[in-house]
């Protein structure tokens, strides 16, 4: 977690967010809607606040918010899930994610990831002190069973994955989930899974909950969060679901990291986990964002693969004779105005995985569109 120098490492986010502040150029960089959510939900947190819920909330979450978590996921999924016992409320995801990494790993034990992976899973293992195996996805971004099989073994504590993933906006399929369960159940592992996309997939891509497949209920942590679902991402309401002694070993280093989240945020997120249209109408705008930037990129020069979900597109700057992605986000504020993200940020340093995406930035279409219209403008200068 430390920079060579001894320094603490910032995270890619913070580096190309402040890069775009210092140089006035449109940030593509860290995922965050520039449009905030719906006002009724902020007035449901106004009121919680006017109402007196502003002291300790308790250590695994307000009942109705607990309680709308599961009913959430009995209505999109079908997924049975008892909210006193197997429901967890986080500090975002990241608290969710990282406090499951530390509760139920430690040195000896092996986290099999997808490659790119989210930078905080990363991190996450290594201070649990366990032995990360990253697994690169194919050259068109899909799971390769092969490898994930060839990756497992009997240290294999636990697959974190993430779907719809970041940044590749890849969105696994019931099959490709199918392998990652059989390698789970034969290795006796837990699967964490990184949901907090669900809601944002488009055209006839659906999103499929891994504890949703045969037998897997009882060996994953669904992980979310209203951040991306809601555009509220700095309220940083998270939560995680799973069988409760796993949820019970992970509210247990959850009480000494945070101990509980934030109070008049959660009956209010409570209420918005009840609306299924806010999730639908933004999933809808955001595929014509997707189709503005993916196309303003192509015009510009780069190759694009045209993402099934999230908030992100990863395009190549090998065509335009940029071979270093990080060198390219580096001077991409002078070329164009514009701020995208390494993936290779995404990669272990010097890894294969690394190298085959080293041309390859993630930029983000969760902008309004008169922003990415002006950004499509700037990057044809590249052309
Ligand atoms: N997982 C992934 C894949 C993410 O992209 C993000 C945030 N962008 C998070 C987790 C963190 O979510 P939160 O802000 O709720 O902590
Ligand atoms: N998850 C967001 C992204 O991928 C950033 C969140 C952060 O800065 N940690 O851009």
């Amino acid at each position: 977690l430390l920079a060579a120098d001894g320094t603490v490492a910032r995270t890619i986010f913070a580096e190309m967010t402040t890069l775009a502040a210092r140089t006035g150029a449109i940030n593509l960089g860290q995922g965050f809607p520039d449009v905030d959510g719906p006002d009724w939900v902020k007035a449901a947190a106004k009121d919680a606040i006017d109402a007196g819920r502003n002291q300790y909330a308790p250590g695994d979450g307000v009942p109705e918010l607990r309680a709308a978590i599961a009913d959430h996921q009995r209505r999109h999924y079908g997924l049975d899930v008892d909210p006193d016992t197997e429901v967890l409320v986080t500090t975002g995801a990241t608290e969710a994610l990282t406090t499951a990494v530390l509760a139920l790993t430690g040195p000896g034990d092996e986290v099999i990831t997808l490659e790119p992976f989210y930078d905080s899973h990363a991190a996450a293992i290594a201070m649990a002190g366990a032995t990360h195996v990253p697994v690169p996805l194919t050259a068109d971004l899909r799971l390769d069973a092969a490898a994930l099989r060839a990756a497992a073994s009997d240290r294999t504590a636990m697959i974190l994955i993430n779907t719809p993933h970041n940044p590749t906006g890849t969105v696994l399929t019931r099959a490709e989930l199918e392998h990652v369960a059989a390698v789970a159940r034969e290795r006796d592992a837990v699967v964490v899974s990184d949901e907090v996309y669900e809601h944002l997939v488009f055209d006839d891509a659906r999103h499929v909950p891994v504890a949703t497949l045969p037998g897997m209920a009882g060996r994953t942590l669904t992980v979310s969060s209203s951040g991306k679902t809601f555009s509220l991402t700095g309220w940083k309401v998270g939560w995680v679901h799973g069988p409760a002694e796993l949820v019970t070993a992970i509210r247990t280093v959850k009480q000494f990291v945070t101990y509980a989240s934030g109070s008049p945020f959660q009956p209010a997120i409570a209420r918005a986990l009840a609306d299924d249209d806010v999730p639908r109408e933004l999933a809808a705008s955001l595929a014509a964002r997707r189709d503005l930037l993916c196309d303003g990129l192509r015009a510009a020069g780069f190759d694009v693969v045209v993402p099934q979900g999230t908030y992100f597109v990863v395009a190549d700057g090998a065509p335009l004779g940029f071979d270093d992605g990080h060198d390219l986000c580096r001077r991409l504020p002078d070329l164009a105005g514009v701020v995208g993200v390494p993936v290779s940020a995404f990669c272990r340093a010097s890894s294969p995985a690394a190298d085959a995406l080293a041309s390859r930035v993630r930029f983000t279409f969760v902008k309004r569109s008169d922003v990415l219209r002006d950004a499509v403008g700037r990057l044809a200068a590249l052309a």
